[in-house]
């Protein structure tokens, strides 16, 4: 009851803040933008140094060595920061670091230390191209988005700011290639965002400094298995031989595909089929074999792809559909359909646009333009939405611009560091208000 009563007080005292129009930027404000300025070339530096260290997720030392270069700048904050060991899930592990005992509402800021480099990829190193470009792995996602929650704190503690802030910063070792199970490797993330009022995502969004993610797709996978009766393929359609596995599989397919098509920001995709008389599946791998011969009725076949939607209700109401599909099996065949963990859906909540208002009104004072919502269709599951459950308001996509992610091309844009991390810090700012 507590807890509920102060998030709505939260949530009613941001809303009101929200409308108010902001001619221009405070003094103090004003000199959290001049701080970052004065700073940007040793947050280059230090933007440059991180992208130089291999952090493949599956690299756990070179993971851990982005935490080691980060955690000292932490403390330096008079942050508690330390690297929570992730052997539990399978991987490296994250960094946190708290700041507790402020005033004001509960921020929980999310970054990651990984990419989806390994120290066998060609690219592996910054490189500048031109005075506000520069190539690297990860130098967008995210480990510019990392800088820009640095920068922004600096900022305010340079102020006197942040010593009476609540903010919890948890950059997760493991975002490309999530540790299992989800439950653990995402502990830190739903445990900061029971704490938190505010989630804050520092990801590089759709690339675009005008627009933010309030609203994200979830995902999760599904496996679909199909046996029938073996037999001449003289003998299919039969009473005692019915239909095979294959038949049936395209029947439930063909229905997902016509009858499940009604809803908005829904979609669900198979990725793979595997059908014959013997099949094998290595669901690590994404792989699998196949035998069969034309004259014979297939035994099994294998189906498996994912549901994207944009709540858990629409999650829930398709796999209830599905089920449904699957059940109506043709003659001698027999299905299941099994729902994997995945990805929670960050649903866009009238918190959320409330922050996001905040958000664009700190982006006009500082005369850099309006910023509207990412179309949750362009917009993927990321750590943000492991927060939807539990926050009153969370956004994402505030990082460094750039594009080309996850290709060798990857691309920051550099004028994205300092004018990012001012309206990060002015969020702050104004959010420690309430
Ligand atoms: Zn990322």
């Amino acid at each position: 009851m507590k807890k509920g009563f102060k998030k709505h007080a939260i949530l009613l005292g941001l809303s009101l803040f929200a409308t108010q129009s902001m001619a221009a930027l405070s003094d103090k404000e004003q000199q959290l933008a001049d701080y970052i300025d004065k700073t940007n070339p040793a947050a280059l530096k230090l933007l440059e140094d991180i992208v130089n260290i291999n952090s493949g997720t599956m690299n756990f030392a070179g993971v851990k060595k982005v935490a080691d270069v980060l955690i000292p700048e932490f403390k330096a904050l008079g942050f508690d920061a330390r690297f929570e060991d992730g052997s539990a899930f399978g991987r490296a592990g994250h960094l946190v670091a708290e700041l507790n005992g402020g005033t004001g509402p509960k921020m929980l800021l999310i970054g990651h230390l990984d990419t989806v480099f390994e120290p066998d990829s060609p690219f592996q190193t910054f490189e500048k191209i031109s005075d506000t470009q520069a190539r690297g792995p990860g130098i967008a996602d995210m480990k510019g988005g990392d800088v820009v929650i640095l920068q922004a704190l600096r900022a305010l503690h340079d102020a006197g700011e942040l010593k009476n802030m609540n903010i919890l910063v948890v950059m997760t070792g493991d975002e490309e290639l999530s540790g299992r199970p989800l439950e653990l490797s995402k502990k830190a993330l739903t445990d900061g965002a029971k704490w938190a009022d505010i989630a804050i995502g520092f990801e590089n969004g759709d690339g675009n400094p005008a627009t933010a993610n309030i609203s994200r797709r979830g995902s999760i996978d599904w496996t679909l298995t199909v046996t029938g009766v073996p037999s001449h393929s003289s003998q299919i359609f039969k009473d005692n031989v019915g239909a095979g596995s294959i038949y049936e599989a395209s029947r439930i397919l063909n229905t997902f595909y016509t009858d499940l098509r009604s809803e908005e920001l829904l979609t669900y995709n198979p990725g793979r089929i595997m059908g014959g008389t013997a099949v094998t599946h290595d669901r690590k791998a994404n792989s699998g074999t196949t035998f069969g011969k034309n004259n014979v009725v297939a035994e099994s076949t294998i189906v498996t792809g994912d549901i994207r939607a944009i709540s858990e209700d629409q999650v829930n109401r398709v796999k209830d559909k599905m089920r449904e599909i699957v059940a109506a099996s043709l003659p001698k065949t027999q299905s299941t359909i099994e729902f994997g963990e995945g990805y929670p859906a960050l649903a866009p909540t009238d918190g959320n646009k409330a922050l996001l208002e905040i958000y664009s009104n700190v982006s006009e004072d500082l005369g850099q333009g309006k910023v509207a919502p990412v179309n949750p269709l362009n917009a993927g599951a990321a750590d943000v939405s492991f927060t939807s459950a539990y926050v009153e308001m969370a956004i994402d996509g505030l990082g460094m611009s750039g594009s080309a992610g996850h290709t060798v091309n990857e691309t920051g844009n550099l004028e994205a560091l300092p004018s990012q991390s001012k309206r990060a810090a002015i969020l702050l700012y104004r959010l420690k208000q309430q």
